[in-house]
């Protein structure tokens, strides 16, 4: 351009600076359109001053005239390129932003460096809640991270100092107000700078999602809870006779004492046995109240490191009765050894109480043989297991996978609601549940939850 001034320097090209100003001024101020017209009367008008003035009788302003034209034109092209090339990245800017918008998700890059350089678009800054022109940095992540969760992003620092090739967390955000807000980050290294990795990555809004996860969570532990109070109310007569067993001890107990101790010459040893008995049926009395204290108390779910085998024997202490009145004889195989699970004991009693019960009711119809019930626990792959096995009517293969539906049920007056519940305390539990059954023969139902360690907190 430098040169085609130079070598115009003449009349003209005071009036060609003036348009080409012209044009560079409407190629950044006014829309394609308007600024194509703006050229193109830029051109009309030095064509028109050159034939006004009669130049085109003279050659050197011929030449000089083509020269004018020449860079006008080069320059509305060039002009006109670059502002295509910039509306289509702001168009692409505007799809990317809109896009990340509409899907609660910002991109975020970062180097770990003495300067933590971090960059991040605007929609990660709004996850965030900081303002756009604010420089993003670590600290100011580590700021708005809850401080429960600071270990994550610490976790994230680390394997990105170790380069790692794939980066995943999800953590909460403590907001100033006090609102809690949930991020999923996924980032992979994108650029290497002389041994310096550069991570690109997405930060997700994913607040809703688990908002969403934690009512519906809430409903099933109260609906857990409501059928788990219903089903109390149809064992209650076997739930009143495992307190009454006890008590009825106790006051026999009680009466042989007093008969000991008014002897002529009290037998103070019988006297102590009679007592002892006395305070053995009185705990086992405490610990049947207990239990139901439990499994009707508010649908909270608590999780500890429980014993496996002690669960199950809780429930079972519960159920003796109802398994003696259906003429069911129990066996039970514990070997899952002191096994520890991080568990909700009331819900895993409630699944527990529940496969009891339906392995009764399918052998209440059994005549030809002799109705047994068999429940081990075990330790497998990691996994506390148990198995519930009745020799009962079975289950027919076709329905066996709608088994665990919601409302599926083969009996007259029942819910089905009771497997499906099932499997949704097992899977809130991180296990699985499930069946096998031979038509006539009988059916197990087996659950598997992954076994912890005390002193772990899942
Ligand atoms: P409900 O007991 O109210 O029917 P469940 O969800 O507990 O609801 O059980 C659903 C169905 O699964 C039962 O109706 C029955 O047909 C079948 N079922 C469950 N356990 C057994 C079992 N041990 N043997 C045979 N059928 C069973």
């Amino acid at each position: 351009m430098i040169f085609i001034i130079n070598t115009t320097l003449d009349a003209d090209v005071v009036p060609t600076l003036l348009y080409i100003t012209l044009v560079f001024m409407s190629a950044n101020i006014f829309s394609i359109p308007v600024f194509v017209t703006v050229a193109i009367t830029s051109i009309a008008f030095l064509t028109f001053s050159f034939i006004a003035d009669g130049g085109y009788r003279d050659e050197k302003q011929i030449s000089a005239y083509v020269r004018c034209l020449v860079a006008l034109t080069t320059i509305t092209l060039l002009a006109l390129r670059s502002k295509r090339s910039s509306e289509n990245l702001r168009r692409k800017e505007a799809f990317f932003m809109g896009a990340q918008k509409l899907s609660h998700t910002g991109s975020i890059g970062f180097m770990i460096d003495k300067d933590e350089t971090i960059s991040w678009s605007a929609e990660s800054a709004r996850i965030f809640e900081y303002p756009r022109e604010v420089t993003p940095t670590v600290a100011l992540i580590k700021d708005r991270t809850h401080p429960d969760d600071l270990a994550v992003v610490d976790g994230v620092l680390q394997r990105a100092a170790r380069q790692e090739k794939h980066l995943e967390a999800e953590h909460r955000l403590r907001m100033p107000d006090g609102r809690i807000k949930y991020v999923h980050m996924i980032a992979n290294p994108l650029f290497n700078h002389d041994g310096r990795v550069e991570y690109v990555g997405a930060v997700r809004d994913v607040t809703a999602s688990r908002q969403a996860e934690e009512a519906l969570f809430h409903s099933q532990a109260k609906l857990a809870h409501v059928t788990r109070v219903t089903s109390m109310g149809e064992l209650a007569a076997s739930i009143a006779h495992e307190i009454n067993q006890p008590l009825a001890a106790v006051i026999t107990s009680g009466e042989s004492c007093k008969r000991w101790i008014n002897r002529p010459e009290p037998n103070l040893d019988e006297a102590r046995r009679s007592l002892d008995r006395i305070i053995q049926n009185s705990c086992r009395a405490s610990e049947v109240i207990a239990c139901i204290r439990a499994l009707s108390r508010q649908s909270d779910v608590q999780r500890n490191i429980e014993v496996f085998d002690d669960i199950v024997s809780d429930s079972l202490n519960l159920m003796q009765h109802e398994i003696s009145s259906h003429q069911v004889r129990l066996s039970v195989e514990a070997r899952a050894q002191s096994a520890c699970v991080n568990a909700d004991r009331v819900q895993l009693q409630q699944v527990i109480i529940n496969l009891i019960v339906n392995a009764c009711q399918a052998m209440a119809e059994i005549h030809d043989r002799p109705r047994s019930l068999r429940i081990s626990t075990s330790v497998q792959d990691n996994e506390a297991v148990l198995e519930v096995a009745d020799c009962g009517t079975g289950i027919a293969q076709d329905i066996l996978a709608t088994l665990f539906d919601p409302f599926f049920t083969t009996k007259q007056n029942g819910l089905g609601m009771g497997l499906a519940i099932c499997r949704s305390i097992i899977e809130f539990h991180g296990g699985r549940i499930w069946v096998a059954s031979t038509v006539g023969v009988g059916t197990q139902f087996m659950f598997a939850i992954p076994l912890t360690v005390p002193g772990d907190h899942k």
